[in-house]
């Protein structure tokens, strides 16, 4: 029977996601790994066409990077204090794909269609062959391509920040702190900038030295005068209004059936005992370099047919499991995004990620609560990833001891 090292594996987008899982099936063993994307550069949210002046990210240094490589500590931020810029971000998803996937990535080749041969087979032990149909983004040029395997890991990253062009005015939709970063960087341009929001932050809509101090953007508050003058709306020195929607959106209609077939925010629970598919990035968390990296373990552990993964007997019995955990969700958090689509978010584990990430180690049989919290003090977790970097190691010592 053929070695499921020698699988021919197609992991969509070169995000972070992406990354570190092509980076994890490497270091177990998988050879025929191919990642492809549509960008020029890889990084995804963070890549060099999306990142602008002036993008400060929620994440203090130390918190969002991967095991395999340190970051180096930023040595500017004058606006973002602890936080990391955007460009830090890129320079490290930069020296990530350079350093480890120079071989294996594919840029501008955007995926347009995937689907299997063999579809009639529900045994488990039929090898799927994977169809992807891309096309070359700047020649139009189409390419199909076959793979064994296929992990998702196509996120969020839309447009790029050089597409905002032009003189005409612009509609931020949203409040948060990225529509805020976005909002001082056009206004930096000289561009004049409408914000429209569903929830106003009280930072946010009054008053203005706080919606600057918010936002952290040094840059901003020159722009708007308030380096200058008294904090009042009349010393703006560009137009910049913001108003509230008065009638939120509601919930996508179909918002009962989605997000609910993915069997622990991975695989799609139907798909489950294939062992072809898996999806990473597609779930909501404040952790997402820890969270990535046990994922990308855990589908390496699922593609190599590990008897030692936990993982459910039955498409059905996946399909349930995923069913009822969408169902406390929606309960729990009926206004989150599992409204998008199935793979966006497929799981929520906002503050609750060290919970989850324990709940993914446990499925491989390893050893969970490493920072050694106990209950109480688990929400505080301290993120430290030199405790799963050795991950690769351990998941092997456990495959050989059990002669799997
Ligand atoms: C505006 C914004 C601000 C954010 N701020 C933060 C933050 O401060 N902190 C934080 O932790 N997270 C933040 N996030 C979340 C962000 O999505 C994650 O940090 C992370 O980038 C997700 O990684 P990913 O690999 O799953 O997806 P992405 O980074 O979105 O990468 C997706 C990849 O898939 C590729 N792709 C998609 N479709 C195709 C296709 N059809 N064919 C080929 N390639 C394709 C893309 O080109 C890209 O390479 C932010 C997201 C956005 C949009």
């Amino acid at each position: 029977m053929k070695s499921p090292l020698a699988d021919r594996i197609c992991v969509v987008g070169a995000g972070p996601a992406g990354l570190i899982t092509a980076y994890t099936l490497l270091r177990d063993g998988f050879h025929n790994i191919e990642l492809l994307t549509r960008d020029d550069s890889p990084g995804g949210v963070w890549c060099a066409q999306r990142v602008y002046p002036g993008l400060i990210i929620n994440n203090v240094h130390g918190e969002y990077r991967f095991s395999p490589l340190d970051m180096h500590r930023p040595s500017h931020n004058k606006s973002g204090g602890v936080r990391l810029s955007g460009e830090d971000m890129q320079s490290y998803m930069e020296e990530f794909a350079h350093r480890f996937l120079s071989d294996q990535i594919r840029y501008g080749l955007e995926v347009k269609n995937i689907r299997y041969e063999d579809s009639s087979h529900e045994d488990s032990d039929v090898q799927r062959t994977w169809i992807v149909s891309a096309e070359e983004v700047k020649t139009k040029h189409p390419i199909t391509l076959e793979y064994d395997n296929i992990v998702l890991c196509t996120g969020l990253a839309v447009g790029e920040s050089n597409d905002i062009g032009g003189d005409g005015k612009i509609l931020v939709v949203g409040g948060g702190k990225s529509a805020q970063d976005i909002s001082a960087y056009l206004t930096q341009q000289g561009k004049h900038v409408s914000m429209v929001f569903t929830t106003a932050y009280p930072t946010l809509a009054f008053p203005f030295h706080l919606l600057a101090s918010f936002a952290g953007a040094d840059e901003m508050k020159e722009a708007i005068g308030l380096d200058r003058h008294a904090p009042n709306p009349f010393s703006m020195k560009y137009k910049w209004k913001y108003c509230s929607l008065s009638n939120p959106s509601t919930a996508h209609p179909d918002s009962k059936q989605r997000a609910s077939s993915i069997y622990r925010g991975i695989v799609p629970a139907k798909n489950i005992l294939f062992r072809d598919l898996a999806i990473n990035g597609a779930i909501f968390t404040t952790n997402n370099g820890y969270v990535y990296e046990v994922v990308a373990h855990w589908i390496s552990s699922y593609f190599l047919g590990s008897q030692s993964l936990r993982l459910l007997s039955s498409a059905e019995e996946a399909m349930e499991h995923a069913e009822r955990h969408a169902a406390w969700l929606r309960l729990r958090h009926p206004d989150i995004l599992l409204a998008i689509n199935e793979s966006y978010s497929s799981d929520l584990a906002f503050f609750c990620w060290p919970q989850l990430a324990d709940t993914l180690l446990e499925d491989m049989r390893l050893a969970s609560r490493r920072d050694g919290g106990n209950t109480f003090t688990w929400p505080f977790k301290v993120i430290d990833l030199s405790e799963i970097a050795n991950l690769s190691l351990e998941r092997s010592q456990l495959r050989a001891s059990e002669g799997s």
